[in-house]
């Protein structure tokens, strides 16, 4: 064991005591409490199945609790000047930054993912409040729209209280990348995150405490979807629902949402296809195909799970990568040698180790791993895997496995490569390689995904429009996209009082 390796088990211990010693309760009203009828669940270790400490679920009651604290701090969150709100987000990125270590060791701990890719998680977060926070002054600012003997302007009001849900695969960075534009517009939030992974949600509640947040402003409940999260879309007080996961689970909301009539911005599943022609710059795409699948574990929406490969380079690329997948370095999250950890969660584990059959089974070939791994502990560990051999109606082409597994498909035309990428119910990313200019804006036109990036693994711009066409989501984050979401326009129309206003019922 390294030195460093050894640091930070040590230093994560000392984090993560205090989760171990004490039942993690809810946020509320500025406030931590266990709750109404204190039931919990037990967190358990990607690592080795052990506890990490028991966390209370919440009952309704508890979600009413929370969704009335937003509503009524509401109205004087919403009339806190923007430059106001801007100088407490950035209060609330400086405490983030000042715990960065805690968060990267912690999260890693509670979700298996690497410490190399969850050292970003906090400076990405915080980075997220400063983005949005730098945006508030102006986010009430309309357009001007001239008429001949009018002039309409528009203005932007926070929605109000929003419910933001969040996933297990990086639970610090999604749930910033929601909540810091929502409280940037004026909203209030109740935050419900994975109960698969939920100890950095409660370090960032502490954060938005510190910060001096009012009380009610930000307020996160744990439990789980068919409970606290169906309340949570249900209640009447909550004007709009942010939510990242499953595209089955997005259905679900866009049901259980209904009656209240809730805005709904939905992040969902992908099947990304990453598409590298024979001339592609070699080296770069064979980097970004391993680096867009096999690191974060695969469990990112992002990741490139399907590797459409033209025929001139197939043999070399496939053996080429077959190597590399083969000398990934599969172990402990906190080893900062590691490149795969242990998945999330025995439940998750045996779904995507299930698609090991599913792949013998339609006919593919299994290239590379596929297999437990039990020499390192009683972790989710499995061998990253490569399938081969496989065509688009297979079940690893069509669904998403969110692991450490790739499926590669043969295309030999331009045509071919735009019909394979667009058979999917999916649309959130493609990833281009070609050196052919116009090749890459047809493509970058015909792919139907709410991204492309073209020579290019996930660039992160703050100010783009990030989100999925299809299956894969409704709605956009980043830049003034969130703020749409988060604010109604309303439109104010001025007469010159030159115009005739129409008459009836005159003499
Ligand atoms: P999930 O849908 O199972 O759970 C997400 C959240 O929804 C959890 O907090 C869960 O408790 C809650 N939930 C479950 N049922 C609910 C219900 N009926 N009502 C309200 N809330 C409910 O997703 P997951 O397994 O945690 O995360 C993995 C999924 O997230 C993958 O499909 C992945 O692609 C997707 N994801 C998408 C993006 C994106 O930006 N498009 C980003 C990250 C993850």
């Amino acid at each position: 064991m390294s030195q460093d390796f050894k640091n930070n088990i040590d230093k994560a211990a000392t984090y993560l005591a205090r989760f171990k010693q004490n039942t993690l309760g809810h946020y509320i009203n500025g406030e931590w409490t266990l709750g109404s009828e204190g039931e919990t669940f037990d967190n358990g270790s990607p690592v080795n199945g052990e506890s990490l400490g028991k966390v209370v679920k919440a009952s309704v009651v508890d979600v009413d609790a929370a969704c009335k604290a937003a509503a009524k701090a509401q109205k004087e969150w919403a009339a806190m000047s923007g430059a106001k709100r801007k100088t407490i987000l950035h209060k609330l990125a400086d405490k983030i930054e000042a715990r960065a270590e805690e968060i990267a060791l912690v999260e890693s701990s509670d979700c298996g993912q690497p410490l190399r890719f969850m050292r970003q998680a906090a400076v990405r977060g915080a980075a997220n409040f400063r983005f949005f926070a730098d945006k508030a002054p102006e986010a009430r600012n309309g357009l001007a729209l001239q008429q001949e003997e009018h002039t309409n302007f528009t203005v932007k009001s926070p929605i109000g209280p929003v419910g933001v849900i969040t996933p297990w695969n990086t639970p610090f960075m999604l749930s910033t990348w929601k909540i810091a534009p929502a409280l940037a517009s004026g909203c209030t939030v109740v935050h419900k995150p994975a109960e698969f992974s939920p100890l950095s949600a409660a370090i960032l509640a502490e954060c938005a405490d510190e910060a001096g947040l009012p009380p009610g402003v930000w307020n996160m409940i744990n439990g789980f979807g068919e409970v606290a999260g169906k309340e949570l879309t249900q209640h009447p007080d909550i004007k709009a629902i942010a939510f990242v996961g499953e595209t089955v689970t997005g259905s679900m909301i866009q049901k259980q949402a209904a009656d209240t009539l809730k805005r709904a911005h939905f992040e969902l599943g992908g099947k990304n296809p990453v598409i590298v022609f024979d001339d592609a710059d070699f080296d770069r795409a064979l980097d970004a195909v391993v680096f867009m699948i096999y690191s974060l574990n695969g469990q990112r929406c992002t990741s490139s799970s399907r590797l459409l490969i033209q025929t001139g380079i197939k043999d070399r690329f496939l053996a080429a990568l077959k190597a590399r997948v083969e000398n990934l370095k599969v172990g402990h999250p906190l080893d900062p040698a590691t490149e795969v950890g242990p998945l999330v969660h025995t439940t998750h584990y045996e779904k995507v180790l299930s698609y090991v059959d599913a792949a013998i089974e339609d006919g593919a070939t299994v290239a590379v791993g596929g297999k437990r791994i039990t020499d390192l502990g009683n972790g989710n560990y499995l061998t990253p895997t490569l399938f081969t051999n496989a065509d688009n109606t297979m079940r690893i082409a069509r669904e998403e496995i969110f692991g450490p597994v790739l499926t590669a498909i043969e295309f030999e035309t331009e045509e071919d490569a735009v019909t394979i990428a667009n058979d999917t119910n999916y649309g959130l990313a493609a990833y281009i390689w070609t050196s052919n200019t116009g090749r890459s804006m047809r493509m970058a036109h015909s792919v139907e995904s709410g991204m492309v990036w073209v020579n290019s693994e996930n660039n992160r711009n703050l100010p783009s429009p990030f989100g999925g066409v299809k299956m894969s989501g409704i709605g956009r984050d980043g830049g003034d996209w969130s703020f749409d979401f988060y604010m109604e326009t309303k439109n104010v129309c001025i007469a010159f009082d030159t115009h005739r206003v129409p008459v009836l019922g005159r003499e």
